[in-house]
């Protein structure tokens, strides 16, 4: 299935949540989230029917998908993985989903947005241990450094997104040196320390894929 390139806040608004896909037009009144407009397609006076099971899990499954920005194949791949794995499916598929690099390069606040660090790593401007890894998908472990490279340490959008973003710290299972701009993944984190994502009904994902 091809990547999705129209509007994405567009994919919020279906979702009548806040996806944070673009950076810091999230965290401002530009959001079109905060202007309370109509999900695309919906009735805007709220007559709109009610959603069944199916539609239901669908749409959360579509939710995390978007979040963390990963094709429709790639994801129910991770899930299949999460599936095979000891201990709770859905938690499982949150913490892989965690571990992957873009999103470890955006929660270190590398970048503003999780596409944007996706891009950061295409380009080659992202090490795990001293190696050069472009491999979005790729998963840390703990104990793992990344770092920005060499002459990418002196990429404006870093360094912007390190000022802008840095201030709220990271989550507590990374550790940040923004002078070094590096930063360590040091734990595996619970499903309940992704508390951004409190929100997400994990276990509706695992009813959609049962099917
Ligand atoms: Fe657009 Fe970000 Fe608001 Fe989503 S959260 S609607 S991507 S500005």
């Amino acid at each position: 299935m091809a990547r999705y390139t129209g509007p994405v806040c567009r994919l919020c608004r279906a979702e009548q949540k806040k996806l944070m896909l673009k950076g810091d037009r999230c965290k401002s009144d530009k959001c079109p989230i905060n202007k309370k407009r109509p999900a695309p397609g919906k009735d805007p006076k709220g007559r709109a029917g009610k959603r069944s099971d199916y539609g239901m899990q669908l749409r959360e499954k579509q939710k995390l998908r978007r979040i963390y920005g990963i094709q429709e194949k790639q994801f129910s791949l991770f899930f299949e993985r999460a599936l095979r794995m000891s201990g709770i499916t859905g938690e499982n598929l949150f913490v892989m989903l965690e571990k992957r690099l873009d999103n470890v390069v955006y929660r270190l606040r590398f970048a503003s947005s999780r596409s944007q660090a996706r891009q950061l790593v295409l380009h080659g401007h992202v090490s795990v241990n001293g190696k050069r890894v472009t491999i979005p998908s790729y998963l840390v472990r703990p104990e793992d450094e990344i770092a920005i490279t060499g002459k990418s340490k002196n990429m404006v959008i870093i360094k912007d997104a390190l000022k802008e973003f840095g201030k709220s710290g990271v989550m507590p299972w990374l550790q940040l040196d923004p002078d070094g701009m590096k930063g360590k993944f040091l734990v595996s984190p619970r499903r309940s320390d992704i508390t951004d994502l409190a929100d997400i009904k994990e276990q509706m994902i695992v009813e959609f894929y049962s099917k």
